[in-house]
């Protein structure tokens, strides 16, 4: 693990809390899973708070203010879709969502739950936590570049703008709301226009995780890209990975 300095309090609208002192809150409604998971992520140090169904998690995220949710999408009373839908519209934070099979995050990216991350049950705890301090140095970092570089000029290609300091897209005029995983694949993509990016690339540079059981979460985040801007942008290099087409317009 690379060590990353605390982000600046304040200033940035989001404090962000260092790895050593961060909040995860856990949803998740079978006990013997969330008892598991709470102690595995005590471990390392964190507070980790559990809520055991929908509601309970909105509230506990409103209350915590959390720097990560992990987030199970089966839950009594309101579903993990709905529970990250009112999470996003109060504050923005990564969510690792748990999913019972792969077609079910394929389905869910596919609907733009806004999830950052998805792992499919059975996991290890060693994935669990590695993908959680992937989301923490993100957030980090992402905290840290709006600081450092308020005045990045955007990227222009076409009818697409890519405004790097206020982490908006616009096509054709129309603003397009991309989650903040969504926002830095396409950064990346965009940054080197018609050059293949392997899934594996793309996976350690933009989720920070060099596993490659992982790469199904790229091809779920490219999925959503293509539907919110349009699929012809983002060419399949099938077998290698994913290259952007500047549109012509
Ligand atoms: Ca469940």
């Amino acid at each position: 693990m690379t060590t990353t300095p605390p982000a600046a309090a304040g200033g940035t609208g989001q404090a962000v809390a260092g790895q050593q002192s961060a909040t995860v809150l856990v949803v998740e409604d079978e006990p013997a899973i969330a008892t598991a998971i709470a102690q595995r992520l005590s471990a390392e140090g964190w507070r980790v708070e559990v809520a055991r169904d929908g509601l309970s998690g909105v509230d506990a995220a409103s209350r915590l203010q959390p720097d990560v949710v992990v987030l199970d999408v089966m839950l009594p009373g309101i579903d993990g879709l709905e529970v990250t839908r009112r999470i996003q519209a109060d504050r923005p934070v990564p969510i690792l969502m748990l999913t019972a099979r792969d077609d079910e995050t394929d389905m869910l990216v596919g609907l733009g739950v806004g999830a950052d991350d998805y792992m499919t049950k059975p996991f290890s705890m060693r994935e669990l936590v590695a993908r959680v301090k992937a989301l923490l140095r993100r957030v980090e970092r992402a905290t840290q570049v709006a600081v450092a570089t308020p005045s990045e000029p955007p990227i222009v290609m076409g009818d697409v703008t890519i405004d790097r300091a206020q982490r908006r897209v616009h096509r054709s005029g129309e603003e397009v709301h991309l989650t903040p995983t969504e926002f830095e694949l396409l950064v990346m993509l965009a940054s080197s226009p018609k050059t293949v990016l392997t899934r594996e690339r793309l996976l350690a540079e933009v989720w920070d995780w060099a596993d490659a059981s992982g790469t199904r979460t790229v091809d779920s985040h490219i999925k959503a890209l293509r539907r919110k801007l349009g699929a012809d942008l983002i060419r399949t290099v099938h077998g290698v990975g994913y290259a952007f087409e500047p549109p012509a317009g």
